[in-house]
């Protein structure tokens, strides 16, 4: 589906999220960045991320310092750009991360909490940023393949990753 370029609200807090512009790969995607620092992905959004030599440097950049407001992130959410009710999933079984998924559009919601906890692990920005990439495909990209059911699509990803990680931190990944 095509990026959206209505100004939508935050499915968590209500409040109006922000687009930020990744140039290279020619997207916006939306961040909640008055409210709770949640990030809001279309489904395309995520498709043109794969196998880019592509950073979220603008994504860490946008959300760099700020003091985000804690949501309830069990509470049902209803999707940002078609009213649907999204549906709350376990995406990653390593890390019991939670996303809401909506699965009329495609859209996908992390919350900021997550990110943040990821990030806190690592004392160097590269090992930051390299996990929060790791972090965002081990949730969103393992979910585009159950919708999608492209498998090959998934191994490309993570061989894409594991240049990434190599390139960035310079050891072998797990991956
Ligand atoms: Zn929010
Ligand atoms: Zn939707």
């Amino acid at each position: 589906m095509a990026d959206n370029f209505k100004t939508i609200k935050c499915p968590a807090c209500q409040k109006e999220m922000h687009k930020i512009f990744i140039p290279a790969a020619g997207i916006n995607i939306d961040i909640c960045l008055d409210g709770c620092g949640g990030i809001y992905f279309d489904n395309r959004e995520f498709k043109s991320f794969d196998e880019q030599h592509e950073n979220i440097d603008e994504i860490l950049n946008a959300i760099k310092g700020k003091e985000f407001i804690k949501v309830d992130e069990n509470l049902p959410r209803t999707c940002p750009v078609c009213g649907a009710k999204m549906v709350k999933n376990y995406a990653s079984v390593k890390k019991e991360v939670q996303i809401d998924e909506c699965y009329a559009c495609g859209g996908k919601f992390l919350d900021n909490s997550e990110l943040t906890k990821i990030r806190a692990q690592y004392s160097t920005e590269a090992e930051r940023t390299a996990d929060t990439m790791e972090y965002l495909y081990n949730t969103v990209g393992v979910k585009l393949k159950a919708l999608d059911a492209k498998r090959e699509k998934l191994a490309q990803e993570r061989s894409w990753l594991k240049r990434f990680f190599d390139s960035l931190v310079g050891m072998d990944s797990k991956i």
